[in-house]
């Protein structure tokens, strides 16, 4: 290969669109494949911090974004019940002096269709489910759901939680359902008006085994949107969301405080998600394959990082193709793990336990990471390098 490798990325979520604009931008030939037809506007809502708008100034979208999202002063955790302040961490100005960058709230929607604005169209694929790769001493060859195939020297799996690349590597296996659904809605703040409350711009309520994240997706503040992680033990229903209402919402916030019933009474619609989980993966890469993102640290999302993880993932992977040279790509892709696994491996463990933010703590291990500037840390190495 005297040329650049070419790359194949799969999936155009948050991640895989982050590493196709990302290898666009350093001059790799990069398709993206995508099993949806196309993106609509998902009613949700997205943290992202600045450990991740310093990728998207590297994408070029740090200040489309910064006009987009809302910018809180602070993240509050508060009693569910009693409304006390179990904890403030400054974020606004402070984050952006502390940590280089802005802390936003997005509409996910809104977030998504920015980062695959920055892909190049005619590399983007659509209605592409792949089905099967086949790895050849000189490439890959994906066989798509249609029938068709193409080839490329490198596949990236950014195909999130059920991830097909995974299975290549480490067999079907199902991800974990943890024991909690997120309820999800967006909310007129018309609505709100009328209700003689405080509807703060970044609050999370909690209680024992459950809780409500409140914020604003647009910054007009016009939207406003809640997630919850409420236990559920079983989930049975064989898809990836289904309808809720404000029934079971009533139920399961019953004798939360009146801002949290308000929200609930101003909800129009409301969607139910099983959380997912896997273990830490013994594997992230083997030969010309390699994974990012959900596809190889999904996480419950109460930490509000999973997509910065697959983010952050993306800008990794890119560095550390740069550093190596991209053609000695196996020693690219474990360098890439080795920096990668510590981190993705503890933001799921924390997300796991829910206990971020729920007290006064400093956030910067997560908010002042900068993938560009933390220094590399080189592989041994021995085999003792693959943890399990
Ligand atoms: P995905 O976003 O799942 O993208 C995978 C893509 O691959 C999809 O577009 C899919 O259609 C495509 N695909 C799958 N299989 C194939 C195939 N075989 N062929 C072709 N294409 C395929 N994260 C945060 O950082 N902040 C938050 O505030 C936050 N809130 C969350 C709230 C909830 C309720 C949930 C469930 C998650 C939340 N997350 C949050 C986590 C975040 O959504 C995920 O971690 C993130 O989307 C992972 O990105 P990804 O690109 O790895 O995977």
């Amino acid at each position: 290969m005297t040329q650049k490798p070419t790359i194949a990325v799969i999936g155009a979520g948050l991640g895989g669109a982050a590493a196709g604009a990302l290898l666009q931008q350093a001059g790799y030939d990069t398709k993206v494949y995508e099993q949806a037809p196309g993106f609509t506007r998902l009613g949700a809502g997205i943290h992202m911090g600045p450990n991740v708008m310093k990728v998207m100034r590297r994408i070029g979208i740090e200040d489309s974004l910064n006009a987009m999202g809302s910018h809180p002063d602070e993240w509050f955790s508060r009693d569910g019940r009693t409304g006390d302040y179990q904890s403030r961490i400054p974020l606004g100005e402070f984050a952006h002096a502390q940590y280089g960058a802005s802390y936003i709230t997005v509409h996910r929607g809104d977030l998504h269709e920015l980062m695959v604005s920055a892909l190049d169209p005619r590399q983007l694929h659509f209605n592409k489910h792949l089905v099967d790769v086949d790895e050849r001493d000189d490439k890959v060859v994906m066989t798509f759901a249609d029938g068709t195939t193409e080839e490329a020297d490198i596949v990236i799996g950014a195909d999130g939680v059920n991830s097909r690349i995974r299975e290549k590597l480490l067999g079907t296996e199902a991800p974990t359902y943890s024991g909690w659904v997120a309820h999800r809605a967006i909310i007129s703040a018309e609505k709100l008006k009328a209700y003689d409350l405080d509807f703060e711009a970044c609050v999370k309520w909690w209680s024992e085994d459950r809780h409500m994240m409140v914020y604003f997706v647009t910054g007009d503040e016009k939207e406003y949107y809640y997630v919850t992680g409420v236990p559920e033990p079983e989930w049975n229903h064989g898809t990836s969301f289904v309808e809720s209402s404000r029934d079971e919402m009533r139920a399961a916030f019953d004798g939360y405080h009146p801002t949290v019933q308000a929200l609930i009474d101003c909800t129009e619609t409301v969607t139910k998600w099983p959380l997912l989980e896997r273990n830490p993966l013994p594997l992230w890469h083997e030969n010309r394959l390699v994974l990012l993102g959900d596809a190889c640290h999904p996480m419950k999302p109460h930490m509000a990082q999973g997509a910065a993880m697959a983010i952050e993932d993306a800008a990794m992977l890119v560095r550390c193709l740069e550093e190596v040279g991209a053609h000695q790509y196996q020693e690219a892709f474990e360098l890439y793990r080795h920096n990668r696994f510590e981190r993705a491996s503890r933001v799921q463990q924390v997300s796991h336990d829910n206990t971020w933010l729920r007290e006064d703590e400093d956030p910067a291990w997560v908010f002042g990471y900068d993938v560009y500037e933390v220094p590399l840390k080189q592989p041994a190495t021995s085999t003792e390098e693959h943890v399990a």
